[in-house]
């Protein structure tokens, strides 16, 4: 559960969401109103890689083929990619 601050109302209150595209859209329960969007939660084994050689393939799909790439991906990645990584490695 989230609760994020509606303006209108002019306290927490926990949104309506809706899938709208790449991301979640919180409406307030109370005014109606749209509040903002969310970033979608990344299920890490579903992240499809964007670049690199593995291009279109899910983090699992490579954690199959190329254990030793999603090591160095885990090295060499932005943060938020990193992160995710990490998942799929089992690293804290
Ligand atoms: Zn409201």
């Amino acid at each position: 559960m989230i609760l994020i601050h509606c303006p209108k109302c002019e306290q927490e209150v926990e949104p309506i969401l809706s899938e709208s595209g790449k991301h979640t859209r919180a409406d307030c329960p109370i005014c109606k109103r749209y509040i903002k969007f969310l970033p979608k939660e990344i299920n890490a084994k579903d992240y499809k890689m964007h670049y690199g050689k593995y291009v279109g393939k899910t983090l699992e799909e490579i954690n199959n083929i190329d254990y030793d790439y999603l090591i160095w991906l885990h090295d060499t990645a932005k943060p938020r990619l990193q992160e995710l990584v990490a998942k799929i490695l089992g690293y804290k």
